[in-house]
């Protein structure tokens, strides 16, 4: 078929038939490519967006949304809207159990509570607002993990900044590490606050090593991950943390238009005797007011109380207040979408929308298949080439799946097909893939009998697809993982050389002047003479006046060793520097 360059506008759902008129291709040829992909629809039913845009690919024909007609997350509307001002900033505490998340917020809140002139008792809804220097701040206490990841399967960012706290007296621990995948997935900013360091053991130096090691390098180490030593217990180092949140939210420029209709998103619901369903939100755009019609997800209402967490009744909520309402026909989930509207009807219709949205998604559900095992063994492999074995139902899929996947291959890596074809996966397939990565990726076929044995006992994965663009998206994924890393320098400091106080065969010990940035223990240096390089050590020790320093500062001498004999002298320049590592993106 000829390609054709027009770009045509879909909406958030459309009738198989629409769908067939908008690209002026026969009804007969979408059904038969969205069953190929495993959807079964007929003219009269709806798929969504992204089921169109995978399907119009593969016909050749480039669509895009009609943005108006999509349920967006909320945007903020700062270059758009001439009435956008700036908003308070969305924090999150993430961590391990028993850093420290809840006695952090307590706290903070403790000591900053915005003026309780209503006299309200303090309730839990999720989220608060604290007064600092001036500066309002929502800090959201529930989303636990799960809450988060919730947010985030939405598309919805509710976070701005994310505090990743750790015990110092602990370090990282695997809650810590997931937290820290959590905020990176959704792109959060970040900054580290190392809790606990009343107690005798606490290290904080320890716990920044550890994040260094896993490329968070701090800012004073040349790094640029803010971290923030704090005592919950004593209160200590709070204030700090507070305005280390303002200068970055400040740096954020995040503003909201309230005169906008008003978008929030869901953090907490339940079902309250007296009251019925209530919901707290986040007001992420515009202004919420008592009496609004509003849709959320798939319910809708009107408001009909609206109350903040001092039990303040209020009229009007602008950007990110939270607040608990009441009025909706029934309790919608966390993460969902509020939205405000001029009429009921339009509230309704909204929600339907929202419920048709959601069944499709359901049945053209995009997997998002547990490939974590799989992903760690490819990444184990050291290879730059994923061997597979491939089957499919028909001859046509199979060729599709093959066309697509080789479109995948790039300087770095790509896909050899060890073996292939049609029918269900057999001893002999297995076999092949034995011999070579240990994966079958099968499309809609199944397996013979018996062969799940012998896929067990050769380690052979088979997994197993009903649509073509999950295989394709878990197929990248594994690929991604075979990417090479990159290495990166960064620059932590330069140090010109004063003396050279020893040189034996295994110590190195010269002093100078840090002239720009900082020197630092335990970092790469590379000695420069005449501006040319003459080496590359590591520094083992950095000390200012007889004393052991993680880090000297521009503008002060100091002492350095290095663990081997050095040609160093007078006048050499010393540059500090780290080396980052991740892997390069396909
Ligand atoms: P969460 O599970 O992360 O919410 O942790 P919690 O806030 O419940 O704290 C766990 C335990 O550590 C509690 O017994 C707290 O009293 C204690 N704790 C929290 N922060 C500090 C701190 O800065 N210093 C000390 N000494 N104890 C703390």
């Amino acid at each position: 078929m000829e390609e054709t360059t027009k770009i045509i506008k879909i909406p958030a759902i459309i009738t198989v038939g629409d769908f067939a008129d908008k690209l002026s291709i026969p009804v007969s040829q979408v059904i038969g490519e969205l069953m190929k992909n495993g959807v079964m629809a007929t003219i009269n039913e709806n798929i969504d967006y992204e089921t169109a845009e995978i399907i119009a690919e593969f016909l050749g024909h480039k669509v895009e949304s009609e943005v108006e007609e999509l349920k967006e997350k909320p945007e903020e509307k700062c270059e758009v809207s001439k009435s956008a001002i700036s908003r308070p900033p969305v924090i999150a505490v993430l961590g391990h159990v028993d850093h420290g998340k809840t006695s952090l917020l307590d706290k903070i809140r403790e000591a900053n509570v915005v003026a309780k002139e209503s006299g309200g008792i303090t309730q839990h809804i999720g989220a608060y607002q604290v007064e600092y220097k001036k500066k309002i701040i929502t800090f959201l206490d529930t989303p636990g993990h799960e809450a988060f990841e919730a947010m985030r399967q939405h598309g919805a960012e509710v976070t701005d900044i994310a505090i990743i706290i750790v015990a110092a007296d602990d370090g990282i621990k695997p809650q810590t590490t997931e937290a820290i995948k959590h905020a990176k997935n959704a792109g959060t900013p970040m900054i580290v606050v190392v809790n606990k360091i009343d107690k005798p053991d606490a290290d904080p130096a320890r716990v920044r090593k550890q994040f260094t090691e896993i490329g968070m390098t701090p800012q004073e180490w040349g790094g640029d991950i803010e971290f923030v030593d704090v005592s919950s217990k004593t209160g200590d180092g709070v204030d700090k943390l507070l305005d280390t949140l303002i200068v970055m939210s400040e740096m954020l420029n995040l503003c909201a238009d309230p005169k906008a209709p008003a978008q929030g998103l869901v953090i907490e619901s339940k079902i309250e005797v007296g009251k019925g369903p209530v919901a707290t939100i986040l007001i992420k755009n515009g202004t919420l007011n008592s009496a609004d019609w509003i849709s959320v997800g798939e319910t809708y209402g009107r408001v009909k109380s609206m109350e903040d967490e001092n039990s303040k009744r209020l009229k009007s909520a602008g950007p990110s207040r939270a607040v608990r309402i009441s009025g909706l026909k029934s309790v919608p989930g966390v993460a969902e979408i509020m939205q405000s509207f001029k009429d009921e009807k339009d509230a309704r219709d909204d929600a339907e929308k929202s419920k048709k949205y959601a069944h499709v998604k359901k049945f053209s559900n995009v997997r998002k298949i547990g490939l974590d095992e799989l992903t760690a063994q490819v990444a184990a492999l050291d290879k730059n080439e994923l061997s597979i074995v491939i089957k499919a139902d028909v001859v046509g899929s199979l060729d599709a799946i093959k066309e697509s996947l080789g479109k995948l291959n790039n300087e770095f890596v790509g896909v050899k097909f060890v073996g292939e074809g049609v029918g269900d996966v057999s001893e002999k397939d297995i076999q092949m893939a034995a011999s070579s990565d240990k994966i079958i990726i099968c499309f809609k076929v199944g397996k013979s009998p018996g062969v799940e044995g012998t896929a067990k006992s050769n380690k052979v994965k088979i997994l197993k697809y009903d649509v073509i663009y999950e295989l394709i998206s878990d197929i990248k994924t594994l690929l991604s993982e075979m990417m090479p890393i990159e290495k990166n320098e960064i620059q932590i400091g330069i140090l010109k050389v004063l003396g050279v106080f020893k040189v034996s065969p295994h110590l190195t010990v010269a002093g100078g002047k840090v002239e720009d940035g900082r020197a630092e223990k335990g970092a790469n240096i590379r000695i420069k003479r005449n501006g040319e390089p003459i080496g590359e050590y590591v520094v083992t020790n950095v000390q200012r006046e007889k004393e052991e320093m993680p880090s000297v500062p521009a503008g002060s001498e100091c002492g350095f060793s290095i663990e081997q004999k050095v040609d160093i002298a007078v006048d050499d320049v010393v540059e500090f520097y780290r080396v980052e590592e991740h892997k390069k993106t396909m």
